[in-house]
């Protein structure tokens, strides 16, 4: 069965503290994209997982996110069946979209369907943070204000439909933990107001909402990789009514109220990643 595994932005994000055993608290504003990588899952009867992927800078064995996905599933459930997996990615890697946790997502989902398991999205949530903090989002892919270490999330408008977004990567890698030690060293915490973003999204007054769209680690990533700030300036220049890094970057985007020029786009970020793409529309 094959799946679209939708990467996501951060609206917002904010870190509030820090637990004793390392993680960090956030409060963020999550809204997926119809940008996805796609994810195709199938039983086998040799009891083992396979999963390969088009993209050679992603591991493919135990490392992978969606291998850990397969065996989660296999040892919780006492499943007789092993799994192929391939992935064409197409969300940037380790780019603060939740790629590898989407990913995991999708494959819950297709083995709680080829199994029969009739798990519900609320059991297939609760399991899926065994893999990471980000994977019940990836699971639910609905608009939410994420708190506790990511995990708990509230169900919260999203952009309006009809807005555009440019994705733009500056083809640098970032380490989430390196930008978490930072944040810890320069005590960067909680200036975003959350509360204000919500409630504009809820008037659907984007220009509003992008007055309170702002990511604490956008000063500590832009410190590793200046290319950051110049990519957030360019994405002002072409008319986003909004810039901002995803997560812990590099991924930046722009938000449009009318299409950009793609061209034009393509040729001001040359030597970056650059995709045009629209809010994952979400109908309860
Ligand atoms: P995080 O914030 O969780 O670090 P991210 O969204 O910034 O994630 P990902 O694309 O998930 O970035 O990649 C983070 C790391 O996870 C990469 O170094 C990559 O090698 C590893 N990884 C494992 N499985 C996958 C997968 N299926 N797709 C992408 N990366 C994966």
């Amino acid at each position: 069965m094959i799946l679209n595994a939708h990467g996501k932005i951060n609206l917002s994000l904010d870190i509030t503290g820090r637990r004793e055993d390392g993680y960090h608290y956030v409060s963020m504003v999550m809204q997926s994209v119809a940008l996805c990588d796609v994810v195709s899952v199938d039983k086998n009867s040799s009891g083992a997982v396979f999963v390969k992927l088009d993209n050679p800078e992603v591991p493919d064995g135990q490392e992978n996110l969606a291998y850990k996905a397969c065996e989660l599933m296999i040892s919780q459930f006492c499943l007789n069946c092993g799994f192929d997996v391939f992935i064409q990615k197409h969300i940037p890697v380790a780019g603060g979209m939740a790629g590898g946790s989407t990913d995991a997502a999708a494959v819950m989902k297709a083995v709680n369907h080829l199994c029969g398991l009739q798990l519900s999205q609320r059991q297939l949530m609760e399991l899926g943070l065994c893999l990471g903090a980000d994977v019940p989002f990836c699971i639910q892919e609905k608009p939410a204000l994420a708190t506790g270490i990511g995990e708990i999330l509230t169900s919260v408008a999203g952009l309006p439909e009809n807005v555009w977004i440019l994705l733009v990567n500056p083809n640098e890698k970032i380490s989430t933990k390196t930008i978490y030690d930072m944040v810890d060293q320069n005590l960067v915490y909680s200036t975003v107001d959350n509360r204000a973003l919500i409630s504009a999204l809820e008037m659907g007054n984007l220009h509003l909402a992008s007055h309170y769209m702002k990511n604490v680690m956008q000063a500590v990533s832009t410190s590793l990789c200046g290319k950051i700030t110049k990519v957030l300036q360019q994405l002002k220049e072409l008319g986003a009514v909004c810039a901002l890094m995803s997560g812990s970057g590099a991924t930046c985007f722009g938000i449009f109220e009318t299409m950009p020029d793609l061209k034009a786009a393509e040729s001001k970020f040359s030597g970056c990643y650059v995709s045009l793409t629209k809010p994952l529309s979400f109908h309860i």
